[in-house]
């Protein structure tokens, strides 16, 4: 079995005992030569999807297993690439590296947000008055659920037409606010709060992982 997997798959048998079975069927058809990398790559509205389907586990754990193993290939060879995307020419709510959702979203000094995807470390700006999720733009189908308190400055974008949120943090009022990937992985409450609101998440959350609905 590959190192890529190893750490994150201990960590979700670790989180979930029930979820041995499946990354034992994960490890046997990796070392049989029938998976591959590709099953883990996103395609249309998720991540891993093949991946989670082949050996019948759950979508969360797939997910969370090509986030946690492929980001640093991704990285690397999406390397020259970055400097390729011009600004303003990509208008889609999935990222334009490698197609994944997007997991956290920054308003950056100049107001604009700006969206993150964990999966390859991506960004790129987006609207600020519509869903990157489905696309809806009417003032009454965009939210915001601000925690406030100890979380000033941090608040879950949400969508009432198809009930996605993203996470986001206004850096002009948390200007030491860490990179996106650690924002986000470090508040699951806000991934509860989003949960207990009705909300989904396109990505997998250690929440999900943990301890599913
Ligand atoms: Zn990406
Ligand atoms: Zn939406």
């Amino acid at each position: 079995m590959e190192d890529v997997f190893a750490v994150a798959m201990e960590a979700v048998t670790a989180a979930r005992p029930e979820d041995a079975e499946g990354m034992r069927r994960l490890a046997d058809e990796w070392d049989a030569g029938r998976l591959d990398l590709s099953a883990f790559l996103p395609t249309r509205g998720s991540v891993a999807a093949a991946a989670a389907e082949r050996l019948a586990i759950r979508p969360a754990v797939a997910g969370f297993l090509a986030y946690a193993g492929l980001r640093p290939a991704l990285e690397w060879s999406l390397l020259g690439a970055r400097g390729l995307l011009a600004e303003g020419t990509w208008t889609l709510g999935v990222c334009p590296f490698c197609g994944a959702p997007p997991g956290f979203g920054d308003i950056i000094e100049d107001g604009r947000r700006q969206l993150t995807c964990h999966l390859c470390g991506g960004t790129w700006i987006f609207s600020r008055v519509r869903c990157p999720l489905c696309g809806a733009d009417a003032p009454r189908d965009l939210t915001r659920l601000e925690p406030g308190g100890a979380d000033e400055a941090y608040f879950i974008a949400g969508c009432t037409r198809c009930k996605g949120a993203v996470k986001e943090v206004d850096r002009r009022q948390r200007w030491n606010a860490r990179t996106p990937v650690v924002e986000d992985w470090g508040s699951p409450h806000l991934d509860l709060a989003a949960r207990r609101a009705g909300y989904w998440r396109p990505i997998p959350t250690l929440l999900e992982v943990a301890s599913p609905v």
